[in-house]
């Protein structure tokens, strides 16, 4: 039986990290239409974590993606870290990024990811914000140590907290690290033989394989630019760096036997089996 690959799209533009990001050609529809032609030739269907301040500049490629059946999900208002926020502040930004998704004409969200995975257990309070908002499953927490956030000891197992199911991202280690070694800048900079050995072990597990991209992740002809929450010469390449192979790298966890569903299928069928 095929593997659950909880795969995912933060729905961002990395314009929002400078100044003038009008300067800089606007290249977040012509990605996602690539990325979504990848998962229709691949006959998937994924979720979009989506950020309010993006589906308010959006709504009609919100819809679209709404329209071939893929999810849309809550990736807050405006991309801020849980702990730059209070109680309030956090809710209200939820509120926005839900406001912003219903009002590109799609149903209310009931999936949400925090910035940069910045849920710690200082924030937990956040969990019963997100269930009162109609939120029922997050995917927020970083499992291992880590120099921003992260929780070392929370496992790999999704679970429930404050009536929220939490699915953590999968991690694996890497030298001295636990790093998400199938998302995002992780799966770009790796050595590809290291990536698929460690997808090819985790087929042997009992969890699904959680991960992420971001449109920009995809593409090989955005101009480059120094982004400012970066502001290390090293790591702003990083983020270039390989985006040709990408996709090419999420087909071959497609031919390792990994099948691609929306976090709100999982969700489900987490909770028919948990009843039943
Ligand atoms: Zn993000």
């Amino acid at each position: 039986m095929s593997k659950d690959f909880l795969f995912s799209i933060d729905l961002e533009d990395p314009r929002e990290n400078i100044w003038n990001k009008d300067r800089y050609e606007d290249r977040v529809n012509l990605n996602v239409m690539k990325l979504l032609d990848w998962l229709e030739n691949n006959n998937s269907k994924t979720t979009f974590f989506v950020v309010g301040k993006i589906a308010e500049r959006y709504p009609d490629l919100v819809k679209q993606i709404f329209i071939k059946g893929h999810e849309i999900a809550c990736h807050s208002y405006s991309h801020i870290p849980i702990n730059h926020l209070g109680k309030k502040e956090f809710e209200n930004d939820l509120v926005r990024n839900i406001e912003a998704i219903i009002n590109c004409g799609v149903p209310s969200p009931i999936g949400f990811r925090a910035p940069t995975f910045s849920l710690i257990e200082s924030s937990f309070w956040a969990y019963n914000i997100l269930r009162n908002n109609g939120i029922k499953y997050s995917s927020s927490v970083l499992p291992a140590k880590n120099p921003l956030f992260g929780i070392p000891n929370f496992g790999q197992q999704p679970k429930y907290i404050d009536g929220i199911l939490e699915i953590p991202v999968t991690i694996s280690n890497f030298l001295f690290y636990k790093l998400p070694i199938a998302g995002g800048i992780y799966l770009r900079i790796l050595p590809k033989h290291i990536i698929l050995a460690k997808a090819r072990n985790f087929l042997s597990t009992n969890y699904p394989l959680v991960s992420y991209i971001h449109p920009y992740d995809i593409d090989v002809n955005q101009n480059y630019f120094m982004h400012e929450h970066i502001n290390n010469h090293i790591l702003n390449y990083l983020m270039y760096f390989n985006r040709k192979n990408t996709l090419l790298r999420l087909d071959s966890f497609i031919d390792l036997d990994y099948n691609i569903i929306t976090y709100e299928r999982f969700f489900r069928d987490h909770l028919s089996k948990n009843i039943s």
